[in-house]
């Protein structure tokens, strides 16, 4: 059974937007995934179809009401797992996509405005889900960046079946640098040992500078993976 994808949103027409171009465009075009956007705002109970309410305690921008979005949840719940997208929410890991890409499938809430009454979170399961420390106007975007990273894991997406394991995060560290033709531009020549055709040393050139470009950019995640990992063999240079 393919990945099925529900968004439940306040701007159906953004769907499927980038989804649609490209691998993830062909997958859907394939049947490899299916996506459907339904409009929270079919769920409003009053007459003038009101989603939000101001907030409790005062302040600015306005929430979502807990009652118009249980409904929309309830209308689709059917054992996939529903997720939330909110900037409190626990940031989206490579390892968190894996899991939903081997699944059924997905139910994602997009939030507007200051986002979801938090009954909400208590009364369904609801996983509530970053995709970063930093805030979007809406949802939309969150659940297409995460969608985009589980429909490329499906079989049938991405040509070169190896090329979804090699990537950054899939060790827990960034992948290594990749380079191309031409050989030399603006005075720059790709590295020699990628050059060399021995695998062996390119992989470990490769595995060196996994290590050390995470090491300056990254460091939680060295951190995050127990801090332990192998240093290159000490008074290496780097090859490039
Ligand atoms: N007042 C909220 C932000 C609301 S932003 C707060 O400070 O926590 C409006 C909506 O955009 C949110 O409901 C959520 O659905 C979405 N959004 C914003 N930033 C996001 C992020 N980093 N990850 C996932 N969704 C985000």
């Amino acid at each position: 059974m393919s990945f099925r994808a529900t968004v439940l949103t306040l701007y159906p027409e953004m769907f499927p937007g980038p989804l649609g171009a490209s691998l993830a465009g062909r997958g859907l075009a394939e049947g490899v995934w299916s996506l459907e956007a339904r409009n929270i705002r079919d769920h409003a109970i009053d007459k003038h179809r009101t989603v939000d309410d101001t907030p409790a305690g005062g302040g600015a921008g306005m929430v979502l009401r807990c009652d118009v979005l249980a409904a929309a949840l309830d209308a689709v719940a059917d054992g996939r797992p529903m997720l939330a997208m909110t900037p409190r929410g626990k940031p989206l890991t490579q390892h968190r996509v894996r899991e939903l890409a081997a699944g059924e499938g997905a139910i994602i809430l997009c939030g507007r405005f200051e986002g979801f009454d938090e009954r909400i979170f208590e009364a369904r399961p609801v996983e509530p889900v970053s995709i970063g420390d930093y805030v979007l106007s809406g949802g939309e975007l969150g659940a297409m960046a995460m969608l985009d990273a589980c429909v490329r894991l499906l079989p049938g997406i991405m040509g070169a079946t190896s090329s979804g394991e090699e990537e950054s995060f899939e060790e827990g560290l960034l992948e290594y640098p990749h380079y191309t033709r031409p050989v030399e531009w603006e005075g720059r020549t790709i590295p020699e040992v990628l050059r060399s055709g021995d695998h062996a040393k390119i992989a470990q050139w490769r595995k060196q500078r996994a290590i050390e470009d995470t090491r300056l950019r990254r460091p939680d995640l060295i951190v995050r993976h127990g801090g332990a990992r192998e240093a290159p063999p000490s008074g290496a240079q780097r090859e490039d």
